[in-house]
C-alpha cells in the first residue's frame, strides 16, 4: 500500500522546492492508487511561525494537490502535527539508550558554546564525545542522580564508528556514507521535544509511510536516519528513499533560494507571503496572476519529463503518466520566462468558460464591474491569445469598458488631415456592422473610393477603438462594441 508523506516545517512561505515536492508526493500517490499525507513537522518551537500551516494548506489547495490526510482532515494515523504527538517520542529515545545506540547529554549551552570557541567546526561526535558531560563519560550513579534531579539534557545517538552506511535511493541508486563525518545529532532535546531526525523516523513508521520523496538538501541527513531505522528494529519498514533534485538558480550557479526572487524580479513562493512580524509580503506565482494548473505543470518538469518533447501536462495527465525513474539527478534550473510560457499556453488553449471567473476577479481588481458573462466570454475569446498572465486580460480588455481617454503617440489627431476625417465621418454615418469581413470590405471599398490606401486607415481607426496599437483584429472589435459605441469613439476622436 502506498503512502507518502510531504512533510513541511511550518516556518514560513512555500518556496517552488517546496510545492514541488508536494507535487511528486501527490503524484507518485495518484499513480499507485496510494495515500497523500500532509504532516506538520512542528517540533522546533524557535522557528515556529505563526500562519504558515494555514499558509501551507492553502497553497496545496490552490494547487490542486489536496492532501488525503491532514491535519485538518485526519485520517487512523493522527495527529498529524508532530507537536501533538510530543508524547510518543521519548519510549523511542530512551529504548535506544537502553539498547547502547543513544546517550545522555548534560552539556550546558555555556559548555558548548565553550568547545565551539576551542575548536573550530567543533562536531559533537565519535571525535569529541569522550571529552563531554554525557552518560558515556559519567558514571552510573552520577548520570541517575543528574536525571533525579531534572537537570536539563538531550537524548544523542551514538553514531557508530568506521562503518559505511548504505541505501537504495530511488533517483539516485546506491548511495553510502562513511560514519565518521556523520556526527552524534540530538535526538531529543531539553524540553522533551524530538528533533526532526528522531520525529521523522517514528512517524514514518506510525504512520506507516511506503515511499519518502524530499528534496536533495536531506541527503545529508539521510545517514542518521537510516541508523535509526536499524536501531529502532524497524529496517523492514523503512520507506523507500526519493531525493528529488535542486531547483537551481537561473544561472544554474547553487539553489534557488528565497531570497533569489527579490533579488531577480521573479516570485519563488506560490502564494503571497505576509511576514507576521514585519507585516512584509512576499509575491506569490498566484497574485502574479499565474493559473495553478500552468504552476504546477511547469514545476512538474523541473526535474521530471515523460521522455517526450511534450511540455503541456495536465494535472491528470500528470497523474497518469508520471514516474521515479524519469527523475533526472541533475538540479533542474528555474526559468522565469520558461514559466510565464508555460501559463501563456495555458491561457490560450483553456476553455473560455474556465477563465471567466478568474479574469472576472481581474477585472473587478482594476474596478471594472461586469455582469453579462455572454459579452464577458465573447472579449475572452477574442484576446486570450494575446496574455500571458491573468492581469493582462485587464489591460487587453478595458477599452471594451469604457472608451480609450488617452491615444497612442502619433495619435489620430495632430496629423490628422481634413480628407482622413472626412473618411472617417463618412464611414461612421452608413455603419453597419453584420460580422467583421463585411465592415472590412465596407471599410476599404469607401478608402478607396476616397483614395485611400486602406493601410493609411486601418492603424488610426484601431487607435480611435483602443487607444494604442495592440488588441485583436480592429474589424471584431467594432463588432463587439457596436455601431453606437463605434461610432461615438470615432466622434470623440476626431472631436
Ligand atoms: N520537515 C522537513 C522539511 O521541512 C521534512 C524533510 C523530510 O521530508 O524528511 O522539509
Amino acid at each position: 500500500k502506498v503512502r507518502v508523506r510531504f512533510a513541511p516545517s511550518p516556518t514560513g512561505g512555500l518556496h517552488l522546492g517546496g510545492v514541488r515536492t508536494a507535487l511528486f508526493n501527490y503524484l507518485f500517490a495518484k499513480k499507485n492508487n496510494g495515500t497523500f499525507v500532509l504532516r506538520v513537522e512542528d517540533t522546533d518551537q524557535n522557528r515556529f511561525v505563526a500562519g504558515a500551516e494555514e499558509y501551507i494548506v492553502d497553497c496545496l489547495n490552490w494547487c490542486g494537490i489536496t492532501p488525503d490526510e491532514s491535519p485538518n482532515n485526519p485520517g487512523i494515523y493522527g495527529p498529524y502535527r508532530q507537536s501533538e504527538r510530543k508524547p510518543s517520542y521519548r519510549k523511542f529515545a530512551e529504548q535506544l539508550i537502553n539498547d547502547g545506540y543513544a546517550y545522555y547529554a548534560f552539556d550546558t549551552p555555556e559548555d558548548l558554546d565553550a568547545k565551539r570557541k576551542e575548536i573550530p567546526n567543533f562536531q559533537y561526535g565519535q571525535a569529541s564525545r569522550m571529552q563531554m558531560r554525557n552518560s558515556l563519560t559519567l558514571t552510573l550513579n552520577e548520570v541517575e542522580d543528574l536525571l533525579a534531579a531534572k537537570t536539563p539534557h538531550v537524548i544523542r545517538i551514538k553514531v557508530p564508528e568506521n562503518e559505511i552506511v548504505h541505501f537504495n535511493d530511488l533517483i539516485r541508486g546506491d548511495v553510502s556514507f562513511e560514519t565518521s563525518i556523520v556526527d552524534d545529532k540530538v535526538l531529543l532535546k531539553a524540553d522533551g521535544m524530538p528533533t526532526y531526525h528522531l520525529a521523522v523516523v517514528v512517524d514514518d513508521k506510525a504512520m506507516e509511510i511506503s515511499h519518502a520523496f524530499r528534496g536533495e538538501e536531506w541527503l545529508p541527513s539521510a545517514p542518521v536516519h537510516i541508523l535509526l531505522w536499524k536501531y529502532l528494529g524497524w529496517e523492514a519498514d523503512m520507506p523507500a528513499w526519493a531525493h528529488l533534485p535542486l531547483i537551481l538558480k537561473p544561472d544554474g550557479h547553487g539553489k534557488l533560494s528565497k531570497r533569489d526572487g527579490d533579488r531577480l524580479g521573479f516570485p519563488v513562493y506560490a502564494m503571497n507571503w505576509t511576514d507576521p512580524k514585519t507585516g512584509d509580503i512576499t509575491q506569490g506565482f498566484k497574485e502574479l496572476g499565474f493559473m495553478p494548473e500552468a504552476f504546477i505543470n511547469m514545476l512538474a518538469l523541473l526535474g521530471w519529463n515523460d521522455g517526450t518533447e511534450q511540455e503541456i501536462f495536465t494535472l491528470s495527465e500528470l497523474e497518469e503518466k508520471f514516474s521515479i525513474d524519469r527523475i533526472s539527478k541533475a538540479g533542474a534550473k528555474f526559468d522565469f520566462e520558461k514559466a510565464k510560457w508555460y501559463n501563456h499556453e495555458w491561457i490560450k488553449q483553456a476553455p473560455v468558460n474556465s477563465l471567466q471567473l478568474p479574469v472576472k476577479a481581474e477585472l473587478q481588481k482594476a474596478g471594472i464591474e461586469i455582469s453579462d458573462n455572454g459579452y464577458l466570454n465573447t472579449i475572452i475569446d477574442l484576446i486570450k491569445d494575446r496574455c500571458t498572465l491573468l492581469p493582462d486580460f485587464v489591460a487587453q480588455s478595458s477599452y471594451f469598458f469604457a472608451s480609450p481617454t488617452e491615444y497612442d503617440v502619433n495619435s489620430v489627431k495632430p496629423k490628422w488631415s481634413a480628407e482622413k476625417a472626412e473618411f472617417f465621418n463618412s464611414f461612421a454615418e452608413n455603419l453597419t456592422l453584420a460580422d467583421a469581413s463585411s465592415a472590412e470590405a465596407a471599410f476599404k471599398s469607401l478608402a478607396e473610393e476616397k483614395g485611400f490606401k486602406p493601410g493609411e486607415l486601418m492603424l488610426p481607426f484601431r487607435i480611435m477603438l483602443v487607444g494604442g496599437k495592440f488588441g485583436p483584429g480592429v474589424f471584431d472589435i467594432a463588432i463587439l462594441l457596436g455601431v453606437e459605441e463605434t461610432k461615438a469613439r470615432i466622434a470623440k476622436a476626431l472631436a
